[in-house]
């Protein structure tokens, strides 16, 4: 049975109580979509996991819990131990025997009381306490071990620790004696809901699963910060990474025959554990470019909207330093480590007092010894009555909360005087006025800015989870193209479609893919496009996109049975080729260079801006006075290359799509919507400076 609704992982620990403050080798739970909660010991685990259980069967949801150590041991020590090779009767044996409290446990006892039966030397080892304990040896000298030192899954399991090592490095030991039994009284408490993988059918609404965050070691050492604590970091991953894998590819992973030993879950799946941690997107539908039957010409709106509609995100995540981060779309909402100001403080150089007593009229208040400057906080509490000299960004010691500014002051003889009547508070900063902890500092979606790396930094982020960069492979066809520079024959031209298509890319902060000329010719357009969509998220092709014999981009696209011709209603521009080849979308841009300039800022831009997750985005444009006389045809959007002057827009002289002068001479595009118009000098036409596209 498959379809699990949440999944909760668990970062276990055998130790003792680590207190209030979260830290590593501590107890961590991680759900996917929330951040890792810590639990300072085993109590607080059993509570939180006991509620969270029952929220979900309430909710009607099938919950998977992972634990992140071994459900049994070795063929053969359960059968010694309680006469029969049944796991979960061993639980039920540990719950009975093993004492637990925050501060104390007789884990390491147990484990002696094990060894004694086998004589003493092993297969338990490393005491953990000061006092020696007859029958667990603290070191592996003279250690024997009558059974297998691991399990089948753990020599599958690169790096793994054995459940025999009781105390040390990965003292695996000490999690299985000490986790055991809290999973058995969970299971208990809600008998009949909750099945133990592999040892029982997965029928019921919740399944205790074995875990390893080993398994996603790379992932997890990419996603973690100077400031992460780790065991936080692998349980979010794990958690994220289970939720993001296909409901059979889980089914996959949960096929396993392992009666007597165990297993752990996704162990021979790395790869795509690790693949599903980036939560990669399902790729576009077949039918993402259809358009309705019978379409003629279709209106630039409709065109657009049609993008925007079918068009979703196709990259995965990674997390980035913040120096890398300029540019990158935000995959997950920034949250506020720390409150911006992390204190009170003073926003002002001067003198700081208590607000509430001071009288009205003039005061003179008594300075004491010492001052409060930014990062130098002044240590002690500052009397009611007298003040204390504070300097900008300076926290406010114990007994300040209104500062008076050094212009409005007259110090003299350890004594400062000034004009009363100020508001409590006054010059002063309040702890988090800017922004809470735990506030969303930055949504998901955001194109970075300059500011947003301040506030991120501001607020204690140093890592951000970006969406990968959008690849756009770009790709000039046409028998008569030719390198720029080359030595061209008359009837051929220089490929200016490609330098200008690959710029815009990285203009607009994708990663721009160099595919080349392609001569008119199937074959090789077919391979080109191939290599093609193995490299890139998004096809950029410029040239024979119409339906003429020597649209080859076109005939090809159409052939594969994923090609929508869509003749839009725009000047300059109308052929626009959409299809999918190799599951990648492919725009089949028109080859002159002033359509296909304007095809890629209208249509192409925004669509790259719904794979790259970052969503749909309108240029902005200013209504501003023509500088100049038109009479355009009702029926089709145009676009007009053109720039500011005098306040006034300016279009260059001549609207032929060949002119690539044009292009470089206007530094934005008038739009002029579909209907007819007469536009004489001073009427209001749509301006678009290029820069509103991220030129
Ligand atoms: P097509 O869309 O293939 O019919 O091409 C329309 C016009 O654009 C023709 O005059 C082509 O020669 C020209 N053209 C096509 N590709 C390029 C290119 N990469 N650079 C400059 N002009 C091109
Ligand atoms: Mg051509």
């Amino acid at each position: 049975m498959s379809g699990w609704d949440r999944f909760v992982m668990v970062d276990w620990s055998g130790g003792n109580d680590t207190g209030p403050r979260p830290r590593k080798d501590a107890i961590w739970i991680g759900e996917a979509g929330h951040a890792p909660l810590y639990m300072r010991n085993r109590a607080t685990a059993e509570a939180f996991l006991l509620e969270r259980i029952g929220a979900a069967l309430n909710a009607g949801e099938r919950l998977l819990i992972g634990f992140d150590f071994p459900f049994a041991y070795p063929a053969g020590f359960v059968a010694d131990v309680i006469g029969r090779d049944d796991p979960l009767a061993f639980w039920a044996y540990l719950d009975a025997h093993v004492e637990d409290a925050p501060k104390a446990n007789n884990r390491f006892d147990r484990a002696a009381a094990f060894n004694l039966r086998q004589g003493g030397h092993g297969p338990f080892w490393a005491n953990g306490l000061k006092r020696d304990i007859a029958g667990l040896p603290r070191t592996k000298a003279n250690y024997a071990n009558p059974f297998p030192e691991r399990r089948a899954c753990e020599r599958a399991a690169k790096g793994s620790f054995t459940c025999w090592q009781m105390a040390g490095a990965g003292a695996v030991g000490s999690q299985v004696i000490m986790g055991l039994p809290v999973l058995e009284r969970l299971r208990q408490r809600f008998a009949g809901q909750v099945a133990v993988w592999p040892f029982e059918a997965l029928d019921a609404p919740v399944a205790f699963v074995e875990i390893w965050p080993g398994l996603i070691n790379d992932a997890v050492r990419r996603a973690t910060g100077p400031e992460d604590i780790r065991d936080a970091v692998q349980v979010r991953l794990l958690a994220q990474a289970l939720a993001g894998l296909a409901p059979e590819r889980l089914d996959a992973m949960l096929d396993v025959d392992a009666p007597v030993e165990g297993w752990i879950l996704g162990l021979g799946f790395e790869e795509e554990l690790m693949a599903a941690v980036t939560l990669k997107p399902p790729p576009l539908r077949n039918d993402c470019f259809a358009l309705p039957p019978g379409v003629d010409w279709t209106p630039v709106d409709e065109a657009l909207a049609m993008l925007e509609q079918r068009l979703t995100c196709v990259v995965g995540r990674e997390p980035v330093p913040l120096a890398a981060a300029m540019g990158r779309v935000l995959a997950e909402d920034a949250v506020a480590r720390r409150a911006n100001p992390p204190l009170p403080n003073t926003a002002v150089d001067g003198y700081g007092f208590a607000g509430a007593s001071l009288p009205d009229g003039d005061v003179v208040l008594p300075l004491i010894a010492g001052r409060s400057a930014a990062g130098v906080p002044f240590d002690g509490v500052v009397p009611e009555g007298r003040a204390l000299r504070v300097l900008t960004g300076a926290a406010l010691p114990d007994g300040v909360d209104t500062v008076v500014l050094d212009e409005d002051c007259a110090v003299e003889g350890g004594k400062v005087a000034f004009r009363g009547g100020m508001k409590p508070g006054a010059n002063t900063r309040k702890a988090g006025e800017d922004v809470m902890a735990g506030a969303v500092a930055l949504r998901a979606g955001r194109v970075l800015t300059p500011a947003d790396l301040a506030l991120a930094a501001s607020v204690g982020l140093d890592t951000l989870t970006v969406r990968a960069r959008l690849r756009v492979a770009v790709l000039s066809t046409g028998d008569e193209v030719v390198e720029p520079g080359s030595a061209a024959g008359p009837g051929q031209i220089f490929d200016a479609n490609r330098p200008m298509l690959l710029t815009m890319i990285s203009r607009f902060g994708f990663e721009a893919v160099d595919m080349g000329r392609v001569p008119d010719d199937r074959a090789a357009l077919a391979a080109r496009l191939d290599e093609a969509s193995g490299q890139a998220d998004l096809i950029l092709t410029s040239g024979g996109a119409s339906a003429g014999d020597e649209d080859h981009v076109s005939a090809l696209l159409r052939e594969a049975g994923a090609m929508q011709e869509w003749r839009i209603a725009l000047k300059p521009g109308r052929p626009l080729a959409l299809g999918l080849w190799g599951g990648k979308p492919v725009f089949g841009l028109p080859g002159n260079p002033v359509a296909a300039f304007v095809c890629t800022l209208i249509f192409a831009r925004p669509a790259m801006g719904m794979l790259a997750g970052s969503g749909w985005q309108a240029p902005l444009g200013f209504d501003v006075p023509a500088a100049f006389t038109k009479q355009k045809k009702q029926g089709r959007r145009e676009y007009l290359r053109a720039r500011m002057r005098n306040g006034r827009a300016e279009v260059f002289k001549s609207e032929g799509s060949g002119r690539v002068s044009g292009l470089s001479w206007g530094e934005g595009l008038v739009e002029l919507g579909d209907g007819g118009r007469e536009i004489a000098p001073g009427d209001p036409v749509r301006f678009i400076p290029y820069g509103s596209f991220g030129l």
